[in-house]
């Protein structure tokens, strides 16, 4: 299964339109979406939930009353404040370190695991989905993203395809997102951030061997700074593999949950066509070198 994760510097460029574009048009794959901060494919793919789990990373320290002696050396030694006055710990506030726990002479702190989310693999019209969400007040985790991608891989089924869409920006949960990726298509709009985002997100999938490729969402937007996208990638052998117009028709289609696909916008589905045949034919071709 060759797998393709959709990246971008920041979040609303565009990338989760375009992973669900291609849940239309690309056969036999599976689909993840791993921007486990903001997850919006579900709504694209309208699944039925198939399988829930809880997943669990952060641990949180408890105090045993019944053990403590009230010395307060706990309270002493927590640099996030995470213990009150009655010795009582804030378990919003405590970042996990365990240090209190080597601090308590009485052995009367241990840690616990806290659950931070839910994982789901859905059955879609579409193929086998996996996705989370984040507990209220959680933070994404490299370990959320993971654990989607795993149980999207449990279920695999000979599905040539695995569709990502992947965190945006350049932290842990990206880095998450493209590990084992065979190539990373980092979607940005023609912006001087976007450019300043897409270089960031270009220079994260070099730094892990990932094979990148760029796609330029609303690039009639602003065609001097599409060229200088375009010349930048150049320069860096990073193909660019699509230019998607701005219609404002999509972001209505979007708005009914659908696809500019499903909408029958055509100008965009010809290209979001066009550039997937592009990507598998330049992997087939890379392939094909190193054999
Ligand atoms: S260090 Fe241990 S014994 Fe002392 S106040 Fe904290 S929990 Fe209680
Ligand atoms: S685990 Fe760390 S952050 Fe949490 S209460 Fe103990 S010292 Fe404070």
């Amino acid at each position: 299964m060759k797998r393709i994760v959709f990246v971008s510097g920041k979040g609303g460029t565009g990338k989760s339109t375009v992973a669900a574009s291609l849940s239309l048009l690309v056969e036999n794959k599976m689909l993840a979406d791993c921007d486990v901060d903001a997850p919006d494919l579900d709504i694209l793919l309208k699944g039925a939930h198939a399988n829930q789990e809880d997943f669990y990373s952060a641990a949180v320290a408890e105090i045993d009353p019944a053990l403590c002696t009230l010395c307060g050396k706990c309270a002493k030694t927590c640099r996030f404040g995470a213990v009150n006055v009655r010795f009582e710990i804030d378990p919003t506030n405590c970042e996990g370190c365990g240090a209190c726990v080597r601090a308590c002479p009485e052995g009367a702190i241990s840690m616990h695991d806290v659950k931070t989310g839910e994982t789901y693999v859905d059955s879609t019209e579409r193929g086998t989905f996996a996705h989370a969400r984040l507990s209220i007040g959680e933070e994404a985790s490299g370990k959320l993203v993971t654990a989607v991608k795993r149980r999207m891989e449990a279920t695999a089924n000979g599905e040539v395809w695995a569709l990502i869409d992947g965190s945006p920006g350049i932290g842990c949960a990206v880095i998450a997102s493209i590990a084992g990726a065979d190539a990373a298509v980092a979607v940005c709009e023609p912006t001087v951030s976007g450019l300043s985002d897409l270089m960031r997100v270009l220079d994260t999938a070099a730094h892990f061997g990932i094979p990148a490729f760029a796609c330029i969402n609303k690039y009639d937007l602003n065609m001097e700074m599409t060229s200088r996208i375009e010349e930048l990638c150049r320069g860096r052998g990073v193909p660019v593999l699509a230019r998607l117009p701005f219609d404002p028709d999509v972001m209505k289609a979007l708005q009914g949950h659908m696809t500019p696909v499903e909408a029958g916008l055509s100008a965009f589905t010809n290209e979001i066509r066009a550039m997937w045949e592009k990507l598998a034919a330049e992997l087939d071709r890379r392939q094909s070198e190193r054999r």
